[in-house]
């Protein structure tokens, strides 16, 4: 059986708490691999060997980590097909839709890339007679990323392409569910020249992920994953006096009002649904119809849903692949029986598709007439099921949206320019689409929800991940001629 080690201080360690976890193929059901899980020791010796490496690290010019992070940039691009079929193999999706994912983390490596302008600071000349302010942005030291299983290479990315940029040693604690990805990104960092111990991978559950929040020289944690354990790791991470950006889970909105293209919107909400087995945090889940555009939209998604092909990722025409696992797969089933007992209607049952018999498959699934009461609208259902709520106006899906928890990501079609600011003005989620079903920003502007959909101030990746991963200082200079030195007790004044 495969085994997945650690990788600190720049080379492979075993792990030596005695402790695994099994890596399924989703596709076929089988465990594939085991990952070490590690233990507070070994947690605390990557600690150690990045705490070492980020004091030189910090100390490297803006030209060297530039010129690692582009060879670093091109391994990767050269690399897309590698890093896809084992994030398929591991997490179930698609090939095609792995390669995306990977596309979408380069991007976050050439933000990377550009890192020198990105840490300007800003300069008055003369503030007072002779004196000059500037301020400069330096790296915090140790930090930790957590990541989700659904995007077990762009996830990471959002954080270690920044955060070493900006000078800092990344230690990553990828999934235990499809931890490769994460592996393999380490190994290439190497052969690009970035110094061992820079970026460094722990593969765990709850016991690394506590012993990162809680050691003393860990200096800032970024979680992304469920809203219950982004929660968690806030509260706990912040009591520890560091600095937390945990983004949790979603319910993402498509709002369609009764001028849109029928078929532009029926072709967005089935690819922005069961992309992935609906597996993203930026999915949509719920489908807000308006006044007399239901019927119609209802009837063009389910004409849609049986055209899906379901198969293991690695199939070439395979559009959806399996969930994460056999337990998931069973969470999702019991949402949509529940659903149909609570007086939803099945439009499409996912349980009577026709998909593969071993593996974690779940078919397509459309819930009509759900109401917000409902478990199935309340609830992240994490897989491939859209439920849509039929509303009367405008006004009522805006306050619709705007009472959910979650604050993730949402999207409105139309083709009223009006009603689209209205929205994009009025609706209380961190990332709107206009016409665009999934609004994930592109690298040089920051991802992040509201609401429960993120715990603390800044958003990921882009300007607001430099200033996550840095710190900021003032200097107040003058260079006065020593013979005009003289006593003055009173607080500095400006003249
Ligand atoms: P998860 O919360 O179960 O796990 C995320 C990470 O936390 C993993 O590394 C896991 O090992 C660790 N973890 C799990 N239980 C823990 C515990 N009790 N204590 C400490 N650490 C723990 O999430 P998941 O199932 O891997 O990923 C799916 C979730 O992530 C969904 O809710 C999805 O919406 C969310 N997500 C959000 C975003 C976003 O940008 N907001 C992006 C991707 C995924």
């Amino acid at each position: 059986m495969r085994r997945i080690q650690h990788f600190i201080d720049g080379e492979l360690r075993a792990g030596t708490s005695g402790r695994s976890s099994d890596v399924y193929n989703p596709a076929t059901g089988e465990v594939q691999a085991q990952v070490d899980l590690a233990s507070v020791a070994e947690v605390d010796q990557a600690v150690v060997s990045a705490s070492a490496a980020a004091v030189e690290w910090a100390e490297s010019s803006l030209t060297q980590r530039t010129q690692i992070m582009f060879r670093f940039r091109e391994l990767l691009a050269g690399r897309v097909d590698e890093l896809a079929r084992i994030i398929s193999s591991e997490h179930g999706k698609v090939i095609s839709d792995a390669a995306g994912e990977v596309a979408r983390g380069l991007e976050n490596v050439e933000f990377a890339c550009g890192i020198a302008h990105h840490l300007k600071g800003e300069i008055n000349e003369q503030v007072s007679a002779g004196i000059e302010v500037y301020s400069l942005r330096q790296p915090l030291g140790v930090v930790a990323g957590i990541t989700p299983f659904n995007f077990p290479a762009m996830v990471p990315s959002w954080m270690f392409a920044t955060a070493i940029a900006c000078g800092n040693a990344f230690i990553c604690k990828p999934s235990e569910r499809d931890p490769s990805a994460s592996m393999l990104i380490a190994e290439w960092f190497i052969e690009a020249g970035l110094p061992p111990g820079v970026f460094s991978v722990v593969n765990g559950d709850k016991v690394a992920v506590d012993a990162l929040i809680d050691h003393e020289d860990v200096a800032a944690i970024s979680f992304v994953g469920s809203t219950p354990i982004a929660s968690y790791v806030y509260n706990r991470g912040t009591a520890m006096g560091k600095r937390v950006q945990a983004l949790g889970g979603a319910k993402n909105h498509m709002l369609v009002l009764p001028d849109a293209d029928i078929d532009m919107a029926a072709d967005a909400a089935v690819s922005a649904a069961y992309g992935s087995a609906g597996e993203r945090c930026m999915a949509i889940s719920a489908l807000i119809a308006v006044g007399s555009v239901a019927d119609e939209l209802v009837e063009a998604i389910s004409t849609r849903i049986p055209g899906i092909k379901v198969g293991a990722g690695d199939e070439p025409d395979a559009e959806m692949g399996p969930l994460i696992t056999g337990e998931h797969c069973a969470r999702v089933a019991g949402y949509v029986e529940r659903a149909q007992e609570a007086g939803a209607v099945a439009v499409v049952d996912g349980s009577q598709a026709d998909v593969p018999k071993n593996g974690f498959f779940y078919g397509p699934t459309l819930l009509d007439g759900v109401t917000p009461e409902m478990e199935c609208y309340r609830d992240e259902i994490f897989g491939p099921v859209l439920v849509v709520v039929r509303v009367e106006t405008f006004r009522e899906a805006i306050d619709l949206i705007n009472s959910n928890p979650f604050g993730n990501g949402t999207a409105i079609f139309t083709r009223d320019g009006g009603a689209a600011r209205q929205f994009q003005h009025e609706v209380q989620v961190g990332m709107v689409g206009i016409n665009v079903p999934i609004p994930v920003p592109v690298a040089y502007h920051s991802f992040g929800g509201w609401k429960s959909s993120l715990f603390g101030d800044t958003h990921m990746y882009g300007p607001e991940g430099v200033r996550f991963y840095t710190r900021a200082k003032a200097v107040t200079a003058r260079w006065p001629d020593p013979s005009s030195s003289q006593i003055d007790l009173g607080f500095p004044r400006n003249n």
